[in-house]
């Protein structure tokens, strides 16, 4: 599939639209996800144009993969649980509907996940977390 930079990942890299951020380095930027699977669902995507894995540079995939270590860290850390789940969807036959690579973050026990909310969470609490989850990133 041929990259859009008009998807909704691109405008945020780009600051045309706002998000609730985590962390950011020169190839990776972390946010909130805004229709969350769980309290402190967080995503992290890569600065290049990708839609999915086999669109990443290898620089590229190690600087997602060191972002979302911080990330997790710092995830448990405020949202006081071991469970992370890692997942990323290849395509739209697998459920992706964003189309610029993204990893997700989900802090969860076991089961407890299912198919993201259908409306926007608080946008204070998301604020909130994603500050508490900034504080602590090492
Ligand atoms: P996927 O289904 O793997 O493509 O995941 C796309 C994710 O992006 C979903 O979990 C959405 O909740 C999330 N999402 C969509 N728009 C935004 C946005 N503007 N800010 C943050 N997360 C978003």
């Amino acid at each position: 599939m041929a990259y859009d930079n008009q998807n909704i990942f691109a405008k945020i890299i780009r600051g045309e639209i706002p998000c609730h951020k985590i962390y950011e380095d020169d190839k990776t930027l972390s946010f909130m996800d805004i229709m969350p699977m769980a309290t402190g669902h967080a995503l992290v995507i890569p600065k290049c144009e990708a839609v999915e894995l086999s669109d990443m540079p290898a620089d590229y995939l190690q600087a997602v993969f060191s972002t979302a270590q911080k990330v997790m860290q710092a995830q448990r850390q405020v949202l006081n649980t071991e469970g992370i789940v890692q997942m990323q969807l290849n395509n739209a036959q697998a459920g992706q509907s964003v189309f610029h690579y993204h990893v997700h973050l989900i802090p969860t026990h076991v089961h407890e996940i299912g198919k993201h909310e259908d409306k926007t969470a608080n946008h204070e609490e998301l604020a909130k977390l994603a500050e508490q989850i900034r504080q602590v990133i090492v």
